[in-house]
């Protein structure tokens, strides 16, 4: 027998004209590229917004046809968030971060029909477009006094204000399936290019639902949220549309992202929720304690992205009462996969033993199952001592890449996270290791192939290998392990400086330590965690 309710599809616009109607004059407070701080309110963002989706119409942008960002956390970002998706196209949010033939790569292979970003990023764009193989419209997100009265865009630069004047305010956000793709975003893969996860409608809003639950991020009408974490990283770990189903303010850091700024703007806005990655707050901390202040209002924030320490998460406790939530995520997840949240009976455990749990990265969101597998594929038990691979699979993860002809990453239906995780008998997951070969610098990924390959274009290198070693500030750092060819005396300088221009600054290696050899497994492969073992501290201790 059927049940009788209604069947309303699961749409990203729903977030919005439920904003609006709800929470029309709750606040939305950017800090610009322009240098100024902005206010209006969701009534203002779903108004232009409507605007927004009649100027995309008008370019010609049809339904699922890509809609590119390059952009910080700012209303008009947000907008492009729902103006996109809301219409029936997608939301393509590039990461700014990424190496110009990255992004070349990535506009490409997402054919994004128009590109929208913000000022700071005209030089990336006057780069990248004279290598891209298909044409786009290129959109400059300010008004028409601060366009660019010089550019190299090899084509007509349009003016994002202009067309929210000359659009109309009157747009009907279309009934659409909720299993249409409303955004896409692109993740560093182990091998190979990156590849792009193409989230859903229903995705989206059932991520949103859990997201924002007590439990897990917990968000209501009664917060002020600061979203550090960009909104080209995964959308911000989904808090755009959070806050717009629980109501909350919003408060969008723009570039600004240094200790100082965040402090003046959580401050000024009385922010009472904020969320990035550990290398963000160790700036905000740094910046804290040397003035000796203190935060009168925020009272929870949400570590995420690579591990939160026991320190830092003292820190917050002890000295800030701003409670932490450590969560863990990943592209491919929506992002939010599990937050370390107390049970019951945790609140009873002395401090110390608090922040040990907190170490973890909790426990499954309804909506997440998960499960830890040996070298056979055997389900481990949860006994917070057996370490495995960790498989995810539910509503909000992907089950294969976007425009990907290679077959489906699943194992059994199971997502393979490239995580080596532990789980304890509370449902604790537990992060020990990482399978994938990649390097998570302050939040964002370096491919280690991708510096092994450049390393191996040397002519006196014989081999090369890139491992992710410790490091106080950025978390993990590459770390360059080389085997000179015989008579080479090629030095590390020298070999560095190789890598000037064929790879974004900042994944250039810090170091590079020449070895006789290097130990190779059965099949030849290098035993990468072998060398993590001998080097991963190489930062810590050099
Ligand atoms: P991304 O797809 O860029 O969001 O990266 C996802 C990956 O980041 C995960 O598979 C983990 O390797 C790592 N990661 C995310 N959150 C955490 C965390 N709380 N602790 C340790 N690693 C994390």
């Amino acid at each position: 027998m059927e049940g009788l309710m209604m069947q309303q599809p699961l749409l990203v616009a729903s977030l919005l004209t439920h904003a609006e109607r709800h929470h029309g004059g709750q606040e939305i407070v950017s800090r610009r590229v322009e240098g100024d701080i902005h206010r209006y309110t969701y009534r203002d963002l779903a108004q232009r917004a409507r605007r927004l989706a009649n100027a995309l119409a008008a370019l010609g942008i049809g339904p699922g046809e890509r809609v590119g960002t390059l952009a910080w956390n700012g209303y008009r970002h947000m907008e492009l968030y729902f103006a996109a998706s809301g219409s029936g196209s997608v939301l393509h949010t590039l990461n700014p971060r990424l190496h110009v033939d990255q992004l070349a790569y990535i506009f490409d292979h997402a054919e994004d029909r128009v590109v929208f970003f913000d000022l700071t990023f005209l030089p990336l764009i006057e780069s990248a477009a004279p290598l891209l193989k298909s044409p786009k419209i290129f959109v400059a997100m300010t008004d028409r006094a601060h366009m660019p009265s010089k550019h190299n865009v090899p084509i007509m630069l349009m003016c994002y204000e202009d067309l929210i004047k000359g659009s109309n305010d009157e747009f009907d956000w279309p009934l659409l399936d909720e299993n249409s793709a409303a955004s896409l975003c692109y993740t560093s893969g182990t091998t190979g290019n990156p590849k792009g996860v193409l989230y859903s409608h229903r995705s989206t809003v059932l991520h949103t639902y859990a997201a924002a639950l007590p439990d897990s991020l917990n968000c209501s009408a009664r917060d002020s949220i600061l979203p550090v974490v960009p909104m080209f990283h995964v959308n911000a770990w989904g808090l755009p549309y959070i806050a717009c189903m629980v109501g909350a303010k919003l408060v969008f850091p723009g570039p600004a992202l240094d200790g100082k700024s965040l402090y003046e703007l959580i401050e000024g806005e009385q922010v009472t929720l904020s969320a990035g990655v550990p290398t963000v707050w160790q700036g905000l901390l740094t910046h804290v304690g040397e003035r000796r202040g203190e935060f009168s209002s925020m009272r929870r924030t949400v570590i995420g992205g690579a591990a939160c320490s026991t320190a830092m998460a003292t820190e917050f406790q002890e000295q800030y009462r701003v409670d932490v939530l450590h969560a863990w995520g990943m592209t491919e997840l929506s992002p939010v996969g599990t937050v370390c949240s107390f049970k019951a009976h945790h609140e009873a455990l002395p401090r110390q033993d608090r922040y040990a749990v907190q170490s973890k990265q909790g426990r499954a969101l309804f909506g997440i199952d998960m499960k830890i597998v040996g070298p056979d594929g055997e389900a481990m038990p949860w006994d917070g001592v057996a370490a495995g691979d960790l498989l995810v699979r539910g509503h909000w993860v992907a089950m294969n890449y976007f425009g990907s002809e290679g077959a489906s990453p699943l194992r059994d239906g199971w997502f393979p996270t490239g995580d080596v995780a532990k789980i304890d008998p509370d449902g604790f997951m537990h992060i020990t290791d990482r399978s994938k070969d990649v390097i998570k610098s302050g939040g964002e990924w370096i491919s280690s192939i991708d510096i092994e390959n450049v390393a191996c274009l040397h002519p006196q290198v014989a081999m090369a290998v890139c491992i992710a070693a410790r490091h106080p500030k950025w978390d993990e750092r590459p770390l360059l392990l080389v085997v000179r060819k015989p008579g080479s005396d090629v030095d590390s300088q020298a070999l560095l400086e190789f890598f000037d221009g064929r790879v974004a600054k900042w994944w250039k290696p810090d170091a590079i330590v020449f070895v006789e050899s290097v130990p190779l497994g059965g099949t030849g492969k290098v035993l990468k965690n072998q060398l993590r073992e001998q080097y991963g501290d190489y930062y810590l201790t050099a």
